[in-house]
């Protein structure tokens, strides 16, 4: 299996080649020359398998570099109970990532499949997890060290931090905005006492520490003597590792591949979704992939009209499901490869006029940038979005009448489901936190606190190990030299 830039100009890599990276150096995004194909008799072999072993079989299709022992070893040192193990009362930790029936009408099954059963309550540590072994993994067969630096208001940097805790050859460099994050956030990266984990709380707000981030990136020299690296969402071995669940989501709700299920997805930047796409494309029997936005609808917006315009700051908007916030989707570059037919200087010139002039138009109306907007029915996607409002009404409602509480990016999810229902066809909507991690709108909601996993607790009251910096670059530079022994 070799690996392509979506923008066209690079020789092919392998799995392991860009397994520690993120952009392609022509500032594309990676993706398989061709995706990989799943037969009917492959699926009904796998139907029964568990979590880790389906996981092996996807990854030994992707990761064709890796021995198959190792990967074997490193699915079952992943994928297991006792990591996944905040599942609600009643549900089966072994199953990782656990369906529920949510309720049914006229025979339609809507169902919810648990992907927040992880270290920090939230999705990204399916693929944050395997991450985290794959590369301590690589870097012990390269004998080298990877020191990652990041930026995070909240979920992708807990389950970095998660991830990465305690692993040889690693270490994590994670700016926050002090005191801006929830509590319970604060709690959950600040309370990790491993000596490879830095948590810098600076003196400002996120974008800050983006640019920061950014300042640090830009010096090559710094970057490279010190073994910088990041892991956002753009990264393919994440992508890959959610790939998997789509497939353990469908064989649990069917007993025959001439059953369809469709997929809803909760979305921000696109990284979720695009493994349900690509698990679509290797043949798994998906009917729709719907799209669910918070008010930041830009993919909302092109999933309906064709045209993809990104947010300024000023428009994007702080909501109640946080981890939708997002002004553009960083992997939609990799949708858009697969729509316009994988012609990469297609997707260059259409992504430089995202850089240029904001966005373009595949509408096909006169004067847009092309007509492929015609083929997205192909490809099963549809969308819709849901506001404040809605997910309050959700919460209130699935909890009334299913005694069911949900967080408020599934409550995106659930509103958005409902108004894309097929008759006939399970509609999975993909649970991306747990309630825990937004109590303020459960309160609003409910006029009770959510139910927190046990050992969470007391988790504001642990001690915290952190330090508290300026927005100085040369200071946090001094910092990060001093702690990596480069
Ligand atoms: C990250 C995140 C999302 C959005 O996922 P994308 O892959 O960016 O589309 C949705 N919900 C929660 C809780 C998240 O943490």
């Amino acid at each position: 299996m070799h690996y392509i830039s979506t923008r066209g100009t690079l020789a092919d890599q392998s799995f392991s080649q860009i397994l520690l990276g993120g952009l392609a150096p022509d500032g594309g995004l990676y993706l398989p020359a061709e995706y990989p194909q799943v037969t009917p008799a492959e699926l009904d072999t796998w139907r029964t398998l568990s979590y880790a072993d389906l996981a092996y079989e996807i990854l030994k299709k992707f990761a064709t570099d890796i021995p198959d022992a190792d990967l074997h070893a490193l699915a079952h040192k992943t994928y297991t109970a006792e990591v996944y193990r905040n599942v609600r009362s009643g549900e089966d930790a072994s199953r990782i990532t656990p369906l529920r029936l949510v309720e049914e009408n006229g025979g339609t099954k809507l169902m919810l499949q648990a992907l927040s059963n992880g270290p920090t309550l939230a999705f990204k540590d399916m693929a944050m997890q395997l991450l985290g072994n794959l590369f301590e993994y690589a870097l012990a067969c390269q004998h080298a060290e990877l020191n990652i630096f990041g930026a995070t208001s909240g979920d992708t940097g807990s389950a970095a931090e998660y991830a990465m805790r305690g692993k040889k050859g690693i270490r994590v460099f994670m700016l926050s905005p002090h005191k801006k994050m929830s509590a319970f956030q604060t709690a959950q990266m600040f309370s990790l006492q491993d000596p490879n984990i830095f948590n810098l709380a600076v003196d400002g707000v996120f974008d800050d520490c983006q640019d920061m981030v950014k300042a640090v990136s830009n010096d090559l020299e710094f970057k490279k003597k010190h073994k910088i690296g990041t892991v956002n969402s753009i990264n393919w071995a994440r992508v890959v590792a959610q790939v998997i669940y789509y497939f353990r989501g469908y064989l649990s709700a069917t007993t025959s591949n001439e059953q369809k299920v469709s997929f809803t997805v909760p979305s921000g930047n696109f990284g979720n979704i695009c493994a349900g796409h690509i698990a679509r494309m290797m043949g798994l029997p998906i009917d729709k992939l719907v799209v669910a936005t918070n008010e930041n609808d830009v993919l909302d917006e092109f999933f309906r009209t064709g045209i993809y315009r990104v947010r300024k700051s000023a428009e994007t908007y702080h909501t109640t499901s946080p981890s939708m916030d997002i002004s553009k989707a960083s992997n939609f570059e990799r949708f858009v490869y697969d729509l316009v037919g994988r012609d990469g200087a297609r997707v260059r010139a259409l992504f430089a006029k995202v850089e240029t002039q904001g966005g373009f138009d595949l509408s096909g109306k006169p004067g847009s940038d092309g007509d492929e907007f015609a083929k997205v029915p192909q490809f099963g996607f549809v969308s819709g979005k849901s506001t404040h409002a809605d997910r309050v009404a959700t919460i209130r409602d699935l909890y009334q009448k299913h005694d069911l509480m949900i967080d408020t990016h599934t409550a995106d999810g659930v509103k958005v489901a409902r108004e894309h229902l097929t008759p006939g066809v399970t509609m999975i909507v993909l649970e991306t936190a747990l309630p825990a991690k937004f109590n303020e709108t459960i309160r609003e909601a409910l006029g009770r606190d959510a139910e927190r996993p046990a050992g969470f607790e007391n988790i504001e009251d642990l001690p915290q190990r952190f330090e508290v910096m300026s927005t100085d670059i040369d200071k946090m530079k001094a910092f990060i030299a001093a702690h990596t022994g480069l």
